[in-house]
């Protein structure tokens, strides 16, 4: 059997997922190995969510999800088969925190991981083999008689599905939930804040003794070196991709708060503060031949929702995300995996 029969031939019911991110993703595996007729719909140009990657002219920047961490056994299973099939490795960053205007290695035992070349490998292969659609945005969710279709607002509907799997950050889950007024609620009731990123790429190596730090600082609590992590070209000076040997890639994530109280400010003032404030902690004057802004509008939820996932069984919807009952890489792809095994069980059961 082909990869693509494996995972969308089956003779069981149809299931629609709004969503390409990791929750999407592991729920749409779960539920194609099981048989059913899967097909997963994203509006951006590939899967991904917040675990994508931003090309750019002088190498590729991981500007969301900067490492997972893994502890679940599903979880860990996972990884392990990410690691054979060559799209994750550890990160074997040298850490440091800054707190009272001072820097300390950062020893603290734990495993971190990243997709190989790039964070979006992960959820590339993840998606490898699913019908996968996208590029289309969904802007209501309906049931009809014959089960649930997806609409935009220019193209032909798709579907009728039998089960339908919301798999976006709850404020955007909300609307879509609309056919279960109790389950969009419960979303809409999850606040997300919000994270502007900056990427700035270097001709030259920084002279700079780690591979990224936490801080205390209210602007920029998180700094990391891209072109430290496997796979991007250099151990520890690569270019990420797109610079010589020397070349050196750089994120820099602002604080929740700042970037919700931020959240219009324009592009070009972000980057100066934030390079300002890289300048500021690590006592240097960088100049980046490259430089790129990003923001998150909802990057990471202010409260969990407690519960691994959302399902109407009678109507046959539901939802799942790093909202529901455990936050990042690792909470949202269980949450898929719940959401999944609920649908099995309520639809074939
Ligand atoms: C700046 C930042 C840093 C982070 N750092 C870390 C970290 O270091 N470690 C960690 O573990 N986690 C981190 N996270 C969190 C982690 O990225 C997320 O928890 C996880 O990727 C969420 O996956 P998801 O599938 O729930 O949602 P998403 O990845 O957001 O996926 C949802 C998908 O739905 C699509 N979509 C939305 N609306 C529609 C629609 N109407 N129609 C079609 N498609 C739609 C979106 O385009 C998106 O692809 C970080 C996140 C951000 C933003």
């Amino acid at each position: 059997m082909s990869r693509y029969q494996e995972m969308n031939g089956g003779p069981g019911p149809s299931a629609g997922i709004v969503g390409a991110g990791i929750a999407g993703l592991a729920c749409a595996r779960r539920l194609a190995r099981r048989g059913f007729r899967v097909t997963v719909v994203e509006k951006a140009r590939g899967p991904g969510g917040r675990m994508s990657t931003r090309r750019t002219d002088r190498g590729a920047f991981d500007h969301g999800a900067q490492y997972f961490t893994a502890r679940d056994s599903r979880f860990l299973a996972q990884l392990e088969e990410w690691r054979a099939a060559g799209v994750a490795a550890e990160w074997e960053a040298r850490l440091v925190v800054y707190r009272g205007g001072e820097r300390f290695d950062l020893n603290d035992g734990q495993k971190r991981f990243v997709g190989v070349p790039r964070m979006s490998a992960v959820t590339r292969h993840q998606a490898e083999g699913l019908n996968l659609r996208t590029g289309w945005p969904v802007a209501r969710v309906e049931r009809e008689p014959d089960g649930w279709r997806f609409h935009s607002l220019d193209r032909e509907s798709l579907g009728p599905f039998d089960g339908a799997a919301i798999a976006v950050p709850a404020p955007q889950a909300g609307p879509l939930l609309s056919g279960n007024p109790t389950l969009a609620v419960q979303a809409e009731e999850v606040r997300m804040s919000s994270c502007w990123a900056v990427m700035a790429a270097y001709s030259d190596r920084l002279d700079l003794p780690f591979d990224a730090a936490f801080t205390e600082s209210p602007l920029l609590p998180w700094l990391a070196r891209n072109s430290s992590k496997p796979g991007r070209g250099g151990g520890g000076g690569g270019g990420g991709g797109g610079g010589g040997g020397d070349a050196e890639a750089w994120v820099l994530h602002a604080s929740n708060a700042w970037s919700d109280e931020h959240i219009d400010a324009e592009p070009d003032w972000v980057i100066e503060r934030l390079l300002g404030e890289f300048d500021r902690l690590t006592g240097g004057r960088t100049t980046p031949e490259l430089v790129r802004a990003h923001r998150w509008r909802y990057a990471l939820p202010s409260h969990l929702l407690g519960i691994t996932h959302l399902w109407d069984g009678d109507l046959g919807i539901g939802a799942c995300g790093d909202w529901c009952g455990g936050s990042r890489v690792e909470g949202a792809f269980l949450s898929g995996l719940e959401l999944a095994d609920q649908m099995t069980e309520s639809m074939t059961g």
